[in-house]
């Protein structure tokens, strides 16, 4: 028997061939589409504009299969946060933030992630494996469905859509897993699927150069540089991938970037880390290098207060200090917020994620279900979800 090939792989142009192969007119691939991604469905009986036969065609030879959720919780402040299944004892996380008008959902792109920042809890772990378009999109889907269900919203574009902006900062670095990534942000801003606009979809990277040249080509949505350093000997030991594309590379990449970016800044993130890169010294060496060269970066700041975690050596820098900072930068005209900590961080840079979930709602349900994983995928599961329960 073949393998069933699963939709939520495939981007609008695949579909239409893959319903070409089935003998099968390219509009049936716009219906099946809305169907899948504007109705949330994954029961072809359910698609009932389909002709029967076609239906029973999909039955045999495909699936529509989102990664299962293993654990599920709701912080006070209405932060959802998933853990999901990507198989062989990975485990990546989901999160949504609601805010007054809008929704954001984070999404991850790898489990673990290969570049090892300093700070970050996922980077500790290692690199495991790229998620496929079906892991990448499927959060999407799986978060938008699971949240209509909850809020009692109908399915279909008539529906309240529940998220409104998307942001690729979860595990791992999304330029190192591009096609698949690529693949999912066009499903993203498809208006046959989610229809959101580019400026509302964000990747946020480390600084993989010749990708977010890549990117600018391909589908330039809105850009999020992991920075946590000023000048080059530091950013080297906080993120290793500065040794081989240095600050002045990436920020050349930078301006380069924004002659296609749906956004006329980038957003740059940095870990405030207590007396590592939070002096003032640091803060004007930002300054230079986001002002100085052939022309300035148009830029803004988003500092993050650190998460610790003990295998980081690091703390997290005074609330006095990061204020201190954040004048420092907004003297200099630039656009400076410090993001708040919610239930959990959604608008930290990749991989601070694993924080610390401060809801302990069904912890028990969710422990007995790491348990279960860990007796079946060894005891390293799960290292990535349980912080603070
Ligand atoms: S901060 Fe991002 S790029 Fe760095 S290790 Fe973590 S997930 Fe990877």
């Amino acid at each position: 028997m073949t393998a069933l090939i699963n939709l939520l792989d495939l981007d609008p142009a695949q579909l239409v061939a893959y319903c070409g192969e089935l003998g099968e007119k390219p509009f049936r691939a716009k219906q099946l589409q809305r169907w899948i991604h504007q109705f949330g469905a994954d029961d072809f009986d359910a698609m009932t504009d389909l002709a029967k036969s076609l239906r029973d065609k999909l039955k045999g030879r495909a699936t529509i299969a989102a990664p299962a959720i293993i654990s599920d919780h709701t912080s006070a402040d209405g932060t959802r946060k998933w853990l999901v299944d990507v198989g062989a004892g990975n485990a990546v996380e989901t999160v949504y933030i609601p805010e007054d008008n809008r929704g954001t959902l984070c999404i991850s792109t790898q489990a673990g992630c290969a570049v090892n920042c300093r700070f970050c809890s996922t980077g500790k772990q290692g690199f495991n494996r790229n998620l496929s378009v079906a892991e990448i999109i499927g959060q999407l889907w799986m978060a938008e469905f699971e949240l209509r269900r909850t809020h009692g919203i109908e399915p279909g574009p008539k529906g309240e859509r529940q998220i409104t902006n998307v942001v690729m900062m979860g595990m791992g670095e999304p330029l190192l897993n591009f096609e698949p990534t690529v693949t999912a942000l066009k499903l993203m801003l498809d208006d046959n699927a989610y229809g959101l606009s580019r400026r509302r979809v964000t990747l946020s990277t480390s600084g993989v150069v010749p990708m977010i040249d890549k990117l600018s080509q391909e589908c330039p949505v809105a850009l999020a540089v992991s920075l946590h350093a000023s000048n080059d000997g530091l950013r080297d030991s906080l993120v290793p991938l500065n040794k081989k594309h240095p600050l002045a590379d990436l920020m050349a990449a930078c301006r380069r970037y924004l002659e296609f970016a749906p956004r006329d800044f980038i957003t740059f993130e940095y870990c405030m880390l207590d007396g590592v890169n939070d002096t003032d010294q640091h803060a004007r060496e930002l300054i230079a290098l986001v002002k100085t060269g052939p022309q300035p970066v148009s830029c803004k700041f988003n500092l993050i207060p650190f998460n610790p975690f003990p295998e980081s050596g690091l703390l997290r820098s005074k609330n006095p200090r990061i204020k201190e900072f954040a004048q420092i930068l907004a003297d200099a005209g630039i656009v400076t917020t410090v993001r708040k900590t919610r239930g959990d961080d959604i608008d930290a840079a990749c991989g601070q994620l694993a924080g610390d979930v401060q809801d302990r709602t069904r912890v028990a349900q969710r422990m007995e279900k790491m348990a279960e994983y860990q007796k079946k995928f060894g005891p390293d599961f799960g290292r990535i979800v349980e912080v603070g329960s």
